[in-house]
């Protein structure tokens, strides 16, 4: 099984034609999953960095981080630390209940992290001249994503799913890779309970999306078949539509790119 994972990381990223010479940014959380894609990535001899986003949540964002430096350090790569309070002036926590209580409709605390990640690591992966930005995010992830897009009303925005960002060409813009898309949740845990890799194996303390966890629980209804079938099939579908290649637009507020006049992390501040 173990080596099962690598095999299946190396057919994925030689879909997308990677150059080991081009410099990877790994989104570390501190948890199994990301912390696996920078073990397989150096293992496979790839150029990467540590990239991680101290959330400054007291004890648990303390237990990350220190996971995130041990694996850094016996991997022997480079870690860029972007410290929250520093560069935002607040926790997660804060900045996350200040926006909520703005705004009229209660939007899910994970919904708000996720912006603010993304919209950090794409600026910050930038800055470092990262070529990619590599993120943990695995078959388990990208099928619960897929029906709640569907099932939100949105499934316009399965468009982009892939192993790499799709329809976005743009200089500013940092293309994100999912080197983990086609892996099992529970093979990754495997992989990295063999490996003894320094991770935090709790969720986040404020991971309380009932939606999601309600897709999540119908998805571990499915078998591992049905599950890799759900996101093959989703991908051919995908492949046969005719891809447009938006045109980027640039935040009017900070400048970062955006798919409106003003970027989901602005919309999120603004309200
Ligand atoms: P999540 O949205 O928490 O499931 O995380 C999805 C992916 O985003 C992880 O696999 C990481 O690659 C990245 N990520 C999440 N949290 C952080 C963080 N604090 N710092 C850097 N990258 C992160
Ligand atoms: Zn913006």
């Amino acid at each position: 099984m173990n080596q099962n994972i690598e095999t299946k990381i190396k057919q994925t990223l030689s879909k997308i034609k990677l150059n080991k010479k081009n410099k990877i940014l790994v989104a570390l959380s501190g948890g199994k999953d990301s912390s696996v894609v920078a073990y397989v990535l150096k293992k496979l001899g790839y150029t990467i960095e540590g990239f991680h986003i101290d959330l400054k949540m007291g004890g648990y964002s303390e237990k990350c981080l220190n996971a995130v430096k041990k694996l850094c350090e016996e991997l022997d790569i480079k870690l860029h630390v972007y410290d929250i309070r520093k560069e935002m002036g607040n926790s997660m926590c804060n900045i996350r209940l200040s926006v909520q209580s703005q705004s009229k409709n209660k939007i899910k605390n994970c919904a708000i992290c996720g912006v603010i990640k993304k919209w950090i690591l794409n600026k910050e992966a930038r800055k470092l001249k990262a070529d990619y930005i590599a993120t943990g995010h695995h078959l388990d992830d990208e099928t619960q994503t897929f029906l709640l897009n569907i099932l939100k009303g949105s499934p316009e925005l399965n468009a982009n799913t892939g192993v790499i960002t799709k329809n976005v060409k743009d200089k500013m813009f940092i293309p994100r890779i999912k080197p983990l898309f086609f892996i099992l949740e529970k093979d990754i845990k495997e992989y990295s309970l063999k490996h003894k890799l320094p991770v935090v194996y709790e969720k986040c303390p404020c991971a309380i999306d009932s939606y999601r966890i309600q897709i999540r629980e119908f998805m571990g209804s499915l078998s591992d078949k049905q599950k890799e079938n759900l996101m093959k099939n989703e991908l051919k579908v995908l492949d046969r539509i005719k891809k447009e290649h938006k045109k980027i637009r640039y935040c009017e507020i900070c400048g970062e790119p955006a798919r409106g006049k003003v970027c989901r992390m602005c919309a999120l501040m603004r309200k």
